[in-house]
């Protein structure tokens, strides 16, 4: 499946589509409204050159990336990482994912149990990290 952000700046793909997205209620994940689908970082193709800025926050351990051109969230990488077992791509850009195939976990890392999204199941504790 293939990604992109609004304006097409950034772009990767990934071989098959999520069995689910990850919705976290944390303080940033609240404001980006990204829904996380996780792959191997080997698996997920960028197109180079990455033209993206990065946040980080808290303890600095994940960078969030964000088009320089239309500032949508894109992905966060582990820092310093280049071959991560894990990292988190907005599953909202990838082109044809259709939301009745793929299921919605809630993480309640905000710890208010507050979603703006429907979920078949219970939420997942959260951490304190809002
Ligand atoms: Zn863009």
């Amino acid at each position: 499946m293939q990604a992109s952000c609004h304006c097409g700046g950034v772009r990767y793909e990934v071989e098959e589509a999520p069995e689910w997205v990850l919705d976290c209620n944390c303080s940033r994940c609240r404001l980006y409204g990204a829904l996380m689908a996780y792959y191997p970082q080997s698996e997920v193709k960028f197109a180079t050159p990455l033209a993206t800025s990065i946040y980080m926050w808290g303890d600095r351990d994940l960078e969030f990336h964000h088009c320089r051109t239309c500032f949508c969230f894109t992905h966060y990488t582990v820092a310093g990482l280049l071959d991560a077992p894990k990292i988190g791509v907005n599953a909202r850009l990838l082109r044809g994912l259709d939301p009745a195939h793929v299921k919605v976990q809630h993480k309640n890392n905000g710890n208010d149990g507050v979603f703006w999204t429907k979920s078949d199941g219970p939420a997942l504790p959260g951490h304190d990290l809002s």
